[in-house]
């Protein structure tokens, strides 16, 4: 991993890079920072001529070198600076939450919109809106390319970024073209490193974000941790972990609440957390406890899902959304606890 003196190399100096580290059979991938740029050295990197000659060009501040599984997002990493910006909002100086419906009902986009003025007036930093659905039965409703108009449309009225989740390139480059802020990948796709690479490739330059949600079956840490590495090696830094529960799941719970992660994942790496506890209990009156139990233990923030009537719900709203009223209560409570744990 390579640090310039500067915030980022010249063309120039980039090429002169990439010529030294190609004669040692390894290539330069750039992740471009808000505040500064760092080059990774893809390839086996601990030849020490190599990392001489690096060290001795002008405009390299250092050369680092960790022995990690997942160098990228080591807490020591050099992208530990890094900070991820969702909206207005900074991930890790203020409580974090993306709220709203799992799924947009495309026959009825004002419930989205009034889910949507709803969720920013409890205080919600980003809108949260199922456009295309992963679902448990394949002939369940599985979204619509009309949602996305919905959930931009969303996002204009209210100021609010956008978090959607996206199942194959098609959705991707739809949602990208939209202009939706943070790309989720889902706990069926956390391993699916073929749409990992796309999503990679696809976000490379641009200050999207990818909400990655762990594995549904115990998907064990360091898979976690390296299938966001994975997104990041293709040059945008910004990937935000997403406990979600797991299978198998305690009796009368969805899954197993997993928020308990959190310090190991904090202290492996430096990558934003943010706990998604409606999936992981599953129903709306247990959402509260388990929401403070994650920022009790650590986390950022919390992805929840909010529905003005989630009676009128589809999708997995009427089981496990909250109410604005209760959205409202709970984000009171969550910043008092997020301000206590760091106190
Ligand atoms: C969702 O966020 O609505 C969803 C389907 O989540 P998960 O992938 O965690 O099941
Ligand atoms: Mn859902």
């Amino acid at each position: 991993m390579i640090l310039p003196k500067g915030k980022e190399f010249a063309p120039a100096q980039l090429a002169e890079v990439a010529a030294i580290v190609a004669e040692f059979g390894c290539r330069i991938q750039p992740i471009i920072g808000a505040m500064r740029s760092i080059y990774a050295i893809v390839g086996d990197e601990r030849d020490e001529l190599m990392i001489n000659r690096l060290e001795g060009l002008p405009y390299v501040d250092r050369v680092d070198r960790i022995q990690s599984p997942f160098k990228l997002m080591d807490a020591r990493s050099d992208l530990a600076h890094h900070r991820i910006r969702i909206g207005g909002a900074t991930l890790g100086r203020e409580l974090f939450v993306v709220a709203g419906q799992c799924t947009i009902d495309p026959k009825n986009p004002n419930l989205f919109y009034e889910t949507a003025a709803a969720v920013k007036e409890a205080g919600a930093q980003a809108l949260r809106g199922g456009v295309w659905k992963p679902r448990t039965n394949p002939y369940a409703f599985q979204g619509d390319d009309q949602s996305l108009e919905i959930l931009m449309e969303a996002s204009r009225r209210t100021g609010l970024p956008v978090d959607a989740e996206v199942m194959n390139d098609h959705q991707l480059r739809l949602a990208l073209g939209a202009g939706v802020h943070t790309i989720q990948v889902g706990a069926r796709n956390a391993l699916n490193y073929s749409l990992l690479q796309q999503i990679g490739r696809a976000i490379a330059g641009r200050d999207t974000a990818v909400l990655l949600k762990r594995s549904l079956h115990m998907g064990p840490i360091a898979e976690f941790i390296s299938a966001a590495e994975y997104v990041v090696s293709f040059g945008n830094p910004n990937v935000i972990l997403c406990p979600r529960g797991t299978a198998p799941a305690p009796d009368g719970y969805r899954n197993n609440p997993d928020e308990c992660i959190v310090p190991l994942l904090k202290e492996r790496t430096w990558a934003p957390v943010v706990v998604d506890p409606s999936h992981s209990v599953g129903r709306a009156s247990y959402v509260p406890a388990a929401a403070l139990a994650a920022i009790a233990y650590g986390a950022d923030g919390l992805c929840l899902e909010c529905h003005v009537a989630p009676s009128q719900g589809i999708g997995d709203d009427p089981k496990q959304a909250i109410t604005p009223e209760v959205l409202k209560t709970l984000i009171g409570k969550a910043r008092q606890l997020w301000t206590l744990v760091r106190s």
